[in-house]
């Protein structure tokens, strides 16, 4: 294979090694939740190309607003004015809870999920004046240096990182140190930044789903109570919705609404773009106001062409009725993966909301033991029925569920049927 051959010569070690399948596939064309590659196979993205692919591969309105955008003018740096992204900034803020009418919402765009999650980092240190984070275990926020440093997992994380991060557990309800429920998770919180830290705290990082985590829902309460405590050591409350944003939990636009709280900076990339280059922090306007007294400039952010494309798909989320359609057939995918935990031993847990789901695969299901092997071996087998999944979790247990949101009925019935194939070939 030419493409592999070149790309195993060309590519740096540091980005060639996740590398997902044992043989490389090579992909020619996208049109909504499906892929083929350059022999004309045709595959359900159920990995949605990351998470970026939020309304579909190459969706017709996305790319007609982005190619009429790039032929008139491709890009316009940030200090100068341009109608599209002021337009976007307006339609993003206007998705943020606003209960009184009292919150303004600002936007600062960037090109990517880490630069996002760094800039929400200056941020909250900037308003507060206080150096320490709080993050959880589990999470993973990005490659730059600041993102690592508040990415708990070792395999995530290379040597050198900024510091003044302290890590907490996550309130993984299936297999938490602290077993099911929020207060001593609530708890940690607390013992975290009076053991660990100065006791002044810059913010708290969360996804309200964790995606690579392997689908970790923050329990009801969670999110809030954390708010609380990190707001009594004087810090913010972000949020990571970088995965679990844009309707994605079916529920709500935003995966933290379902607590009802309301952070003070959210973050967010991927599915805001449909696969452009394209982040966003979105804050309340006297949190970002403090970084106005120095130089801060992301030479592509806000560009026309990927706003373009932003707007297209919070129109298409309406339009199309995206999250109407993320919570139905999530629910029957859900519905489906737990009539296989009860035929196949292997899975110890079905888990998620919307579209956003996971599969833990277990050696046992009373001891949890996690199984990376059998994890591996089904998500081969997998795509052999013409599904592409992703590995995810701290121990790369769990097959995670993160398709384009036009995912249909008929595919679920797909999904179950490789899904089966898979477990009973073991
Ligand atoms: N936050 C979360 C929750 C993510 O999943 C990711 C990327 N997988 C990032 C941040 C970083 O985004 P990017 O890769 O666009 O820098």
């Amino acid at each position: 294979n030419e493409t592999a051959a070149r790309r195993d010569n060309f590519y740096a070690a540091s980005q060639s090694k996740f590398i997902p399948f044992k043989d490389p596939m090579v992909f020619k064309k996208g049109s909504m939740q499906y892929l083929w590659d350059v022999e004309g196979r045709k595959y359900t993205d159920l990995l949605g190309m990351n998470v970026c692919i939020s309304v579909g591969h190459s969706h017709p309105k996305v790319v007609a607003a982005a190619m009429a955008q790039a032929q008139e003018l491709t890009h316009c740096t940030t200090m100068f004015y341009h109608p599209v992204p002021a337009h976007f900034a307006e339609e993003l803020a206007a998705t943020m809870p606003n209960p009184d009418g009292d919150i303004e919402w600002v936007v600062h765009f960037t090109n990517s999920g880490s630069e996002a999650i760094d800039l929400a980092m200056t941020m909250a240190r900037s308003y507060t004046g206080n150096l320490d984070l709080l993050a959880l275990r589990t999470a993973y926020h990005g490659p730059t240096a600041a993102a690592q440093s508040i990415t708990g997992i070792s395999g995530w994380r290379h040597p050198g990182m900024p510091g003044n991060v302290a890590f907490v557990a996550e309130p993984n309800q299936y297999r938490g140190i602290f077993g099911a429920g929020v207060d001593p998770y609530l708890d940690e919180i607390e013992r975290t930044i009076n053991t660990a830290t100065t006791g002044q705290i810059a913010g708290m990082f969360i996804e309200s789903v964790q995606g690579y985590g392997g689908i970790i829902e923050m329990p009801h309460g969670y999110m809030s109570g954390a708010a609380e405590r990190v707001r009594a050591a004087g810090g913010l409350l972000i949020a990571d919705e970088v995965q679990a944003g844009f309707g994605r939990t079916g529920d709500h636009m935003w995966g933290f609404e379902r607590d009802g709280v309301i952070p003070d900076i959210v973050v967010m990339a991927k599915g805001i773009g449909n696969g452009f280059p394209l982040g966003a922090v979105v804050a309340r306007k006297h949190i970002a106001a403090p970084m106005a007294e120095k130089f801060m400039f992301h030479t592509y952010g806000a560009n026309p062409t990927s706003c373009a494309a932003g707007r297209a798909v919070l129109q298409v989320i309406r339009e199309d009725k995206i999250q109407e359609n993320a919570r139905t057939v999530g629910a029957a995918l859900l519905e489906r993966l737990r009539a296989l935990k009860h035929k196949h031993e292997a899975i110890g847990d079905v888990r998620g909301r919307g579209l956003m789901l996971a599969i833990e695969m277990v050696k046992d299901r009373k001891t949890k033991e996690p199984d990376p092997q059998t994890t591996a071996a089904v998500f081969e087998a997998c795509r052999d029925s013409g599904l592409i999944l992703s590995k995810s979790g701290a121990f790369q247990s769990c097959l995670r569920m993160v398709p384009p949101m036009c995912l249909s009925l008929q595919d679920v019935d797909q999904v179950h049927d490789g899904l089966d194939r898979a477990f009973s070939s073991l």
